[in-house]
């Protein structure tokens, strides 16, 4: 039995019907009780919206990002406990287009790791390489120094309360997905990055995502490859019929036992 974590990352896409349309259709599609969990992360302004109608179903509902403060004199920016009070569990945190656009450093990111972990929510921290650092040869050099610096100072028990994101610059919202391949060695290399760091045991239960133009066409290649427990999905998150066909994917591989899964606190 393996568990997934299915997150649909929706970026600045959906006026509040279209979030209401889509978290409708979605959230009739997620597991009851599984080992699957589904998450939708719509623009901050049709989270309350999307967790309204998540109430009472299996869907769960994130949001895209934060800030690390709890409140004051950050003119644009929201916080966590604004996200947590209407409806939050997860937040995606250090995406390829926030450290690229908006010029977030590991350092902004680690800072907002520490704080989602202190409000109890589960953290998403994206990590991946540009092209020209894979093509370099440096694509662990970028993988480790990203680690390194966005958790740093997070205590070894709280390490699998952290999903870790892989998504390699060059794949996402390209249509050109990382092969077998490197998304197995990719994500091999995550899991004893942080077998050194916290040992096995805890290593296992952390949730290694793949990200970049994983769709309905290469879900079932993609998840069944070992060492990735599930996907943060932009472009086919926001056609309900591919997200579903996702969720199925992962439901038929999970040999989903109706279990509920071992742990709430983010872990597996
Ligand atoms: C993403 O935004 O995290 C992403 C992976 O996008 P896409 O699935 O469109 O490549």
């Amino acid at each position: 039995m393996r568990n997934y974590l299915i997150a649909g990352n929706w970026k600045m896409n959906t006026t509040i019907s279209e979030a209401r349309d889509l978290a409708k259709a979605v959230s009739k599609s997620a597991p009851h009780n599984g080992n699957v969990i589904v998450l939708g992360c719509p623009p901050f302004v049709n989270i309350q919206a999307v967790a309204e109608i998540a109430k009472g179903t299996h869907l769960k509902v994130g949001a895209q990002n934060c800030y690390f403060e709890k409140k004051g004199a950050y003119t644009g920016e929201v916080s966590i406990d604004m996200l947590k009070a209407i409806g939050c569990d997860y937040i995606i945190i250090g995406h390829s287009e926030r450290r690229a656009i908006f010029c977030e450093s590991n350092e902004l990111i680690n800072k907002k790791v520490i704080a989602i972990l202190a409000s109890g929510l589960t953290p998403i921290l994206c990590i991946g390489e540009t092209l020209d650092e894979r093509n370099a040869g440096k694509t662990f050099d970028v993988l480790k120094t990203q680690l390194d610096g966005c958790l740093a100072g997070v205590a070894v028990e709280d390490i699998p309360k952290v999903v870790v994101a892989y998504e390699p610059v060059w794949a996402i919202g390209t249509g050109v997905s990382a092969t077998s391949n490197e998304v197995s060695e990719a994500h091999a290399w995550l899991r004893n990055y942080f077998v050194d760091k916290c040992g096995d045991f805890t290593a296992k239960k952390i949730y290694l995502l793949y990200g970049g133009s994983l769709s309905d066409a290469n879900a079932k290649e993609t998840l069944a490859i070992d060492n990735v427990d599930g996907g943060l999905i932009g472009g086919a998150a926001l056609v309900a019929e591919k997200f579903i066909t996702i969720i199925n994917t992962a439901v038929e591989l999970a040999g989903d036992t109706g279990a509920a899964p071992s742990c709430c606190c983010g872990c597996k």
